[in-house]
């Protein structure tokens, strides 16, 4: 069954390259967008045909909606994929593409929308009866009501953006004394990053793991989970280390934050993939957000439920129903992702963009490579460090971490710092090991090159 005729992927990277896979198994032809810099990318290779869509920043490229939707038109694509990133949350851009007849790989515009304020979207949360952390309902008004909240919430405390993502403009407060700055510095980043000055307040947990669920449902009413993630290991907030399943989960936790990922879903009419993540500390869980795309982690939730993501999302936009229920979905074996960005690790993630002179990709059972990088190929600066997601199945955990280890050592990546010696480190680390790891496991645990 062909669902459509042509897709255009909106992205770039290994991203791009993943989307183009799983269309051209569905016998789908691809359109690539690319900007000046990436003229020789491997995505651009990749896809059927491809169109230049403008200069290197992003602004000018892959963020150019109206150009996009263009190209999109021009070259006969019927539905356009985001990928993550860059307009995959952007719910005027689902909208722009509903108004000129291109289906939107995705969820509706309006769910996207709705999950787009973290605000929001702990409002719905707490609603339909899903634990939330405490927080100031409506965002910070005045420094004496924040002050108040904060008092009873109890320290510390975080700011958040409530439009933010990737991390950013967040801070950590530990007292009274440090509230009024965090609050001017979090609105002042907020308004610039993401047009929307508005922050809030929520109860700051100090060594919580983060713990999300994949979610899946059609536009008929079908919803299921693919399990659960543990994406603890981070830099700057940032995920660097992600696996499924999460192990320390128990069959009846698994039960209560699946049910409530369900409900997150149906509460907000949520279809086609998304994710809802949430974090845990002492037996206790709280939903955090949910992620309206296709995440980098959605590998390993493929890895060890045999589910392609992405030729379930292209499903679910054509109008199919899901072809599974939630028994015919079952977990085999333990998976883990890491995620090899061009960066020095030494040098507090220190972005090293160039050249790659020297290039060998692993290989052999269970390893799993999704990377948009060659010999020769240069990292280009203004876009994400992310170059390569290394991931490995095992029967076993332990099984999955002794892949990853034999695979990191036959990854040879030459001419830009990375990511990878530090991934070596971490998966002969015992706490790692024994499953041992909380959102401040990079800081804590020192863990070095070797
Ligand atoms: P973003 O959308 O910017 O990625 P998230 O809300 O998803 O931000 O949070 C990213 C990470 O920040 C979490 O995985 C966690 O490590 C940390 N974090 C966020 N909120 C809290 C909190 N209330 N307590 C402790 N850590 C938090």
């Amino acid at each position: 069954m062909t669902y459509f005729e042509r897709v255009l992927v909106a992205n770039r990277g290994e991203i791009a390259i993943r989307v183009m896979r799983a269309c051209r198994e569905m016998g789908i032809e691809t359109v690539a967008i690319y900007s000046e810099p990436d003229k020789h990318s491997l995505h651009v290779k990749y896809a059927d045909e491809s169109f230049l869509v403008g200069e290197a920043h992003p602004s000018k490229s892959y963020l150019n909606q109206e150009r996009i939707i263009d190209i999109a038109k021009k070259s006969g694509a019927e539905a356009i994929h985001p990928g993550y990133g860059f307009l995959a949350e952007n719910s005027g851009f689902a909208h722009r593409c509903d108004e000129e007849g291109l289906t939107f790989i995705g969820p509706s515009w309006k769910s996207i929308e709705a999950m787009g304020s973290k605000l929001g979207s702990k409002h719905m949360m707490e609603e339909a009866g899903v634990p939330v952390l405490p927080y100031t309902p409506d965002g910070v008004t005045t420094l004496d009501e924040a002050k108040r909240i904060s008092a009873d919430i109890g320290y510390p405390v975080i700011v958040k953006a409530s439009a933010g993502g990737g991390g950013i403009g967040m801070q950590i407060v530990e007292d009274e004394a440090g509230l009024e700055e965090a609050i001017e510095k979090g609105m002042r980043i907020a308004a610039s990053a993401f047009g929307d000055s508005t922050v809030f307040i929520e109860k700051y947990l100090v060594k919580p793991r983060h713990i999300e669920f994949q979610v899946l449902a059609d536009q008929h009413g079908n919803r299921v989970h693919l399990y659960d993630r543990e994406c603890s290991i981070q830099r700057r907030h940032q995920k660097l280390v992600e696996e499924a399943p999460c192990p320390i989960m128990t069959d009846e936790l698994r039960e209560r934050m699946a049910e409530s990922a369900l409900k997150v879903t149906e509460a907000s009419g949520y279809y086609n993939a998304g994710t809802v993540e949430f974090l845990y500390a002492n037996g206790e869980y709280y939903f955090m957000e949910m992620n309206t795309r296709l995440q980098v982690e959605h590998t390993v939730t493929e890895m060890v439920t045999g589910i392609d993501l992405v030729r379930q999302q292209i499903a679910v936009a054509a109008g199919e129903e899901l072809s599974f229920a939630q028994d015919d979905i079952t977990l085999n074996g333990h998976a883990i992702e890491c995620r090899i960005n061009a960066e020095d690790p030494l040098n507090n993630f220190q972005a090293d963009p160039g050249k790659i002179v020297r290039y060998r990709s692993p290989g052999g059972p269970g390893i799993r490579v999704d990377s948009g990088i060659h010999m020769g190929y240069s990292i280009p600066p203004m876009y994400d460090s992310m170059i390569s997601k290394l991931c490995g199945w095992g029967r076993t955990r332990t099984e999955s971490i002794e892949r990853m280890r034999r695979a990191i050592f036959e990854y040879v990546i030459l001419g830009v710092k990375t990511t990878l010696p530090l991934h070596h480190a971490i998966m002969n680390n015992r706490h790692f090991i024994a499953g041992d790891t909380h959102t401040h496991f990079l800081q804590e645990e020192h863990v070095k090159e070797n």
